[in-house]
């Protein structure tokens, strides 16, 4: 039998993301640190990325849905906890009760329908000013939860990224939460709310983007690693003619002649068109520019003054998530999130 291999793959580095979440539980301090996995892993893979850090110790795992929550149950051994941010819809209860992960109930709806089904173990979000998911800090959550079990009430930062007063405004309404309504934990930091100390920490931690080699605040500079490292492997090697151009809509226009190769990466994987004559690679070392526009499921780098890449080699997509990110005008966790099914994912 032979083994099917594509051709465009994602390295991934274990010591890297183990790594990660190590200095992430470190900012923690003597809070737990979770991981959100929620969107497949940010790309990674969710189930190869819980189980890397199940073994180095993380026991608090983040999906947003019930979806996403199957795919992981088999990793649930005692001790590990799953929360689907999302809550529970109708069309989810079937599927919630018979689960061993647990709803974060976001609204009054979904806590009446929790507790009419029985009101077991369950995380409660409060919003403190993002107006996305959560309970309005305003009202009397204390009230709303009366009669339930809460594991852990948690809230979620808007902007911990940026340095704006709305942060401490959120801290702030979040430790008066703490102070009348009663949960087993309290948690409320994301990557970037580690990064602001241990006041942002309370019970457990929900780290994300940090995880997977985002740079979500200056204080992760140099500490957090890239784990995820795009590969892409040459198809076709060409001359190209002085006045020749490149790719769709002839964006490119060769101003003498030159030499390009066609990889076998487009923005149907997530290299979005953002990366389109400014995108870069590498190989041994060599830095190479995409020229033109990425095309669905190709794109073109200058080889000129790299003489030693042929057709079949693979080469390096620059992928370090701040600076791929100022080039291609994406967040990090577009970047991300994007990388499609395309790629053989690949663990070291
Ligand atoms: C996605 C998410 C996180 C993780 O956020 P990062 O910015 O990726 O660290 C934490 N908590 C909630 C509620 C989320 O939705």
């Amino acid at each position: 039998m032979t083994a099917f291999t594509a051709p465009l793959r994602l390295r991934l580095d274990s010591d890297a993301l183990v790594s990660n979440w190590a200095w992430l539980k470190h900012r923690s301090g003597a809070a737990a640190c979770g991981a959100a996995i929620k969107a497949d892993g940010y790309g990674a893979g969710a189930v190869e990325v819980m189980r890397r850090l199940i073994k180095a110790g993380c026991r608090d795992f983040f999906v947003s849905n019930w979806a996403e929550a199957a795919m992981v149950e088999p990793l649930l051994e005692q001790g590990i906890s799953l929360a689907v941010l999302h809550g529970v819809r109708d069309e989810d209860m079937a599927v919630a009760l018979c689960s061993r992960a647990r709803p974060v109930l976001n609204t009054p709806v979904q806590i009446a329908r929790w507790k009419a089904a029985g009101g077991g173990p369950c995380d409660v979000m409060v919003d403190t000013g993002m107006n996305r998911l959560g309970l309005d800090w305003r009202a009397d959550v204390a009230a709303h939860l009366a009669g339930l079990k809460v594991e852990t009430l948690m809230s979620h930062l808007a902007s911990a990224d940026d340095d704006t007063p709305l942060t401490a405004t959120q801290l702030m309404r979040f430790k008066e939460l703490t102070r009348h309504v009663p949960a087993a934990r309290y948690s409320l930091a994301n990557s970037a709310g580690i990064c602001l100390g241990e006041s942002y920490a309370f019970d457990l931690t929900r780290p994300g983007i940090a995880l997977y080699g985002g740079i979500p605040r200056s204080e992760a500079e140099g500490l957090i690693r890239q784990v995820v490292f795009p590969q892409a492997q040459i198809l076709q090697r060409r001359l190209v003619l002085a006045g020749d151009t490149i790719g769709y809509n002839a964006t490119h226009v060769a101003a003498r002649d030159m030499e390009i190769a066609v990889l076998n990466l487009g923005y149907a994987d997530g290299y979005l068109r953002g990366f389109s004559g400014c995108g870069r690679v590498s190989f041994q070392g060599v830095g190479m520019q995409v020229v033109g526009r990425v095309s669905m499921d190709l794109i073109a780098v200058d080889v000129s003054e790299a003489s030693h890449v042929a057709e079949g080699d693979w080469l390096e997509i620059d992928y370090a998530l701040p600076a791929a990110a100022a080039i291609s005008n994406l967040s990090q966790y577009e970047l991300l999130t994007g990388l499609g099914p395309r790629f053989d994912r690949v663990w070291s």
